[in-house]
């Protein structure tokens, strides 16, 4: 789609926004959506030159389609290798994108108490989590559970060795469902700043993440409502900042009347369901994704203290009642837009 002049009004750019280099070509946001990451994503470039933001853009959504099959948990490409190697009891040697993810996760998972688990993926697989389709039907056995919730698979099971990894527990396989696609926010942002295009926003599923602002007006983000069509709330941001939400409205197994959401309780093996969903807002995406999957873990009382340990204060938590809470840094940053069941403020001491 290319703008005209009358968009370009529309979106309020209509100004040149340096007026002593003269005014030849307006800045406009430059749009694009694909599909990755099993989501639809949306990357826009502010920008004077739509065909380089187009290039930029497809830079960064080839990097996406790459990180897709890298980091994929149940297919095959390096991640999928390495738990491959990992079930066979095989030190493995892993590859070079992945290595520092491994290593920056295992740090997230500890600051988080062990409720953010990447080491969970035969737990996430036995829910039926591991398939683009969501599952239907029963929840699998207890007994199944109850056996991968002793095993206690966790990060610091794996054992570095330069590039080598193993692991001393056979139960580990590692999900970076909850963390790879902040990294790739992060890394996204970088290229597009690297390219010249130092203002942007990278919206992949509901994860979004942006750089500089929209011209003469911060970036204006909704919140998806957890519980109702639409937009519970919005922030604006600028400069680097993102904006995470996790949810149990989206993905969930179906049996019958009951939704068991995606995100599991690695103290129980059992889906997390009284927090509907957590916003995080944090510079660096990558912690905003694992601090978001942790709130919603943690639950409508804990959630603070494991903010505290994951080094997040610009929060929204929203329970299954519908009740808010928010911190300070978050209630000054946000618009409801309509009126929740009940706001409170939880200060993060
Ligand atoms: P989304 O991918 O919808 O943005 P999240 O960032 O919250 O959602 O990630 C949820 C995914 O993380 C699940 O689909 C699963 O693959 C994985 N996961 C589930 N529970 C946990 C947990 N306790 N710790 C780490 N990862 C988890
Ligand atoms: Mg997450």
């Amino acid at each position: 789609m290319s703008l005209n002049r009358r968009d370009f009004m529309k979106l309020g750019l209509g100004a040149c926004l340096l007026p002593a280099v003269g005014c030849s070509r307006a800045e406009a946001v430059v749009s694009e959506e694909m599909y990755v990451f099993g989501t639809l994503v949306a990357v826009d470039v502010l920008s004077r030159d739509s065909e380089g933001a187009r290039a930029a853009i497809a830079d960064v959504s080839h990097t996406f389609t790459r990180q897709n099959r890298d980091w994929h948990a149940w297919k095959s490409g390096a991640l999928g290798d390495l738990n491959r190697a990992l079930a066979a009891g095989r030190a493995h040697e892993v590859d070079p994108t992945l290595l520092p993810l491994l290593h920056e996760v295992r740090d997230l998972a500890r600051a988080s108490g062990g409720l953010f688990n990447p080491a969970i993926g035969k737990l996430v697989g036995l829910w039926g989590f591991h398939h683009d389709e969501m599952p239907v039907g029963a929840p699998p056995h207890a007994a199944a559970v109850a056996e991968l919730v002793a095993a206690a698979p966790s990060m610091d099971d794996l054992l570095f060795d330069g590039t080598h990894v193993s692991s001393r527990n056979p139960d580990v396989q590692i999900d970076l469902g909850g963390h790879a696609k902040g990294v790739a926010l992060n890394q996204a942002l970088d290229r597009l700043a690297a390219l010249g295009y130092g203002n942007a926003l990278v919206n992949l599923g509901g994860n979004l993440a942006v750089s500089g602002t929209r011209g003469d007006r911060p970036w204006r983000i909704g919140v998806r409502h957890p519980q109702g069509e639409g937009a519970i709330a919005s922030v604006e941001v600028s400069g680097r900042m993102a904006v995470v939400t996790s949810g149990t409205y989206e993905r969930y197994r179906q049996d019958g009347d009951r939704r068991y959401p995606h995100i599991i309780d690695p103290r129980s093996g059992q889906p997390a369901t009284h927090v509907v969903s957590a916003t995080v807002l944090h510079p660096d995406a990558a912690r905003a994704d694992v601090a978001a999957t942790a709130l919603v873990v943690a639950g409508a009382e804990a959630w603070p203290e494991v903010a505290r340990s994951l080094g997040v204060r610009d929060i929204m938590i929203v329970d299954e009642a519908g009740r808010v809470q928010l911190t300070p840094g978050m209630a000054a940053k946000v618009q409801f837009a309509g009126r929740p069941a009940s706001v409170k403020t939880v200060e993060i001491t």
